[in-house]
C-alpha cells in the first residue's frame, strides 16, 4: 500500500499524542524504507514484471528481511526499544511497535500472495487487492480518510501554516497515490530505489514539520 501506511502514521497520533507524527510515519513505512535500502546494498532482490498485478508491477520475490511478519516484529521491537530508551514514553513505544507491524497487515491485504512469514520460510500470503483497483481505491482510500480525520481530531493548529503544510502534504500524496493506479511500471529497479530513497527523507521531514506546527489535543491522551 501507499497512503494506507501514511494513514496509520497520522491516525496513530490519536493514541500517542506526545510522539511526533514524523516518527509515527517512519514506523508505519519502516518496512518499505528497509526494502529499498536492502535492495540498494544487495541483501534483498526485486524485479519489475508488468501485469503481475493490475495496479503494481513489482515482483517481490526476495524481501523477507524487510517484509516478513517475524522480521517486522523484530524491527518494531528495536524501534520501540530505541524510542523508549531515548524518550521514556512507554505509550509511544507501544504505538510505534504496532505501527511497524501494521505494515505487514496492510501489505498482506494489498499484495498478491508474496508476503513471507520469516526469512527462509517459503510460504507466502496476500489477499491481492492490487488486482482489484476499485477494491483498493475503496479500502486504501477509506483508511486514508479515517487516518486524516483521526489526526485532525487529535491535534489543532497554531496558525495558518499548520493548515497549509498539512493539507499540501495530503493533496500531494493523494495525487501521487491516484497516479499510481495507471499501472505504469517504473522504468527500472534502480530508478525506483533511487527515487524512493530520495522521497522517504522528504516524507519524514515533512511529517516532522507538520507535527511542529500542530499541537496535540489534551483529550486525545485519555483513551
Ligand atoms: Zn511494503
Amino acid at each position: 500500500m501507499f497512503v494506507g501506511h501514511f494513514a496509520i502514521g497520522f491516525g496513530a497520533k490519536r493514541w500517542a499524542p506526545k510522539t511526533s507524527v514524523g516518527t509515527l510515519m517512519f514506523a508505519a513505512l519502516l518496512a518499505d524504507l528497509l526494502v529499498f535500502v536492502f535492495v540498494a546494498v544487495g541483501i534483498e532482490h526485486i524485479s519489475i514484471r508488468p501485469g503481475i498485478t493490475r495496479v503494481n508491477a513489482l515482483n517481490l520475490y526476495d524481501f523477507a528481511w524487510s517484509h516478513s511478519l517475524v522480521m517486522d516484529v523484530v524491527w518494531g521491537a528495536l524501534l520501540a526499544a530505541a524510542y523508549w530508551l531515548t524518550r521514556r514514553y512507554g505509550r509511544g513505544a507501544w504505538v510505534l511497535f504496532a505501527a511497524v507491524l501494521s505494515h505487514w497487515v496492510l501489505d498482506w491485504a494489498s499484495h498478491r500472495p508474496d508476503m513471507p512469514l520469516a526469512p527462509g520460510f517459503h510460504r507466502y500470503y496476500g489477499l491481492g487487492l492490487y488486482n482489484s483497483p476499485l477494491g483498493l481505491l475503496i479500502v486504501e482510500g477509506g483508511l486514508w480518510v479515517i487516518g486524516i480525520i483521526l489526526y485532525l481530531r487529535a491535534t489543532h493548529t497554531r496558525g495558518f501554516a499548520g493548515h497549509l503544510v498539512l493539507w499540501t502534504f495530503i493533496v500531494v500524496f493523494t495525487a501521487l497515490w491516484l497516479l499510481s493506479f495507471n499501472g505504469e511500471p517504473p522504468p527500472s529497479v534502480h530508478v525506483l530505489v533511487t527515487v524512493d530513497l530520495i522521497l522517504f527523507p522528504i516524507v519524514f521531514g515533512w511529517a516532522y514539520w507538520i507535527d511542529r506546527l500542530r499541537q496535540p489535543d489534551e483529550t486525545s491522551a485519555q483513551v
